[in-house]
């Protein structure tokens, strides 16, 4: 059996319920064009993925909230159906209705889901996550680690389930300095894994998944090996596409976000996540669904 190919989409969608003060896609909101310029490019990337019969896994990452949006509900579900189809992630912010999971294969499906404490509330984040493991979903739940969160992420920590796994990212990579040795430890304690996203990898040069086995994908069909590389592959739709995927050392300095540098072979992460790799599920943290 052929290799199972991820391909992390990132459409023309570019709009959030949210409104978190740093965020451009806070802002902004779609015209009706827009909207239909994204159902467009998300419909054939779809039936390509349909089409393209082999193994496969879809991790939406859009630029702003795309589960508020029917479209990609009524894409989610049908994916979780396909045989071929092994595994469909989305990050999100948790914020919708559940009504749509009840049509979902939930045995497919997984979920990175981003606490935002300027948007909602501890509490009704928590509760959010019961309802969740009640449906039978698998996730990750994460924050920023801004150290003047320290208590509320802490907080956090203990309204939720201990296998549910909770990530914790650098605040903008700014390094161990950032933080003070006591909330170093403390962020540790709440994620074992926090001091992985601290670290700006080397990446020049190195091996890396991504171009091979993962790959991003956007509206217009263009893929890349990654969200971080300009440079394209080619496009998905055309008939050599698939010959274009092969191993190649990464050409950028530095790579330090988690959907990246998870795929640098020389940091083994695969063996970390198994399982659970794009979704963000250390392999030893308890699975609904036993996925
Ligand atoms: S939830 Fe995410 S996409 Fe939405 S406004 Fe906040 S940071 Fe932006
Ligand atoms: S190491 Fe990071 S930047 Fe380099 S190819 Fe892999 S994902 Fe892309």
């Amino acid at each position: 059996m052929s290799e199972t190919l991820s391909i992390l989409y990132r459409g023309f969608l570019s709009s959030c319920n949210y409104a978190c003060n740093y965020c451009p896609f806070a802002k902004h909101t779609e015209s009706k064009a827009e909207h239909q310029r994204d159902a467009l490019a998300l419909e054939q990337f779809v039936q390509w993925v349909e089409t393209r019969g082999k193994l496969t896994s879809i991790f939406f990452t859009p630029w702003g909230e795309a589960l508020i949006r029917s479209r990609y509900q009524k894409v989610v579900q049908q994916l979780s159906h396909l045989a071929h189809l092994e595994k469909v992630v989305v990050q999100t912010n948790g914020s919708w209705g559940l009504h749509w999971l009840e049509a979902v294969n939930l045995e497919k499906l997984a979920l990175w889901i981003t606490f935002h404490p300027s948007q909602t509330s501890v509490e009704k984040f928590a509760t959010r996550v019961k309802e969740l493991i009640q449906f039978g979903v698998r996730f990750s739940v994460g924050v920023v680690g801004i150290r003047e969160n320290l208590e509320l992420i802490e907080k956090l920590r203990q309204a939720i389930p201990p296998e549910i796994y909770l990530w914790i990212n650098a605040f903008d990579r700014r390094g161990q300095d950032y933080y003070n040795p006591e909330t170093l430890e403390k962020f540790t304690k709440i994620d074992p894994h926090f001091p992985l996203n601290l670290e700006r990898y080397k990446s020049r040069g190195q091996a890396c998944h991504a171009g091979h086995t993962v790959i991003s994908v956007d509206g217009q069909g263009i893929a890349r090996r990654c969200h971080f590389i300009e440079t394209p592959i080619g496009r998905i739709f055309d008939s050599d596409f698939e010959q274009k995927l092969v191993a190649k050392l990464c050409t950028r300095a530095i790579c330090d976000c988690h959907i990246g540098y998870v795929h640098l072979e020389k940091l083994n992460l695969y063996d970390v996540f198994q399982g659970g790799i794009l979704e963000r599920i250390p392999s030893n943290y308890a699975s609904i669904n036993g996925a």
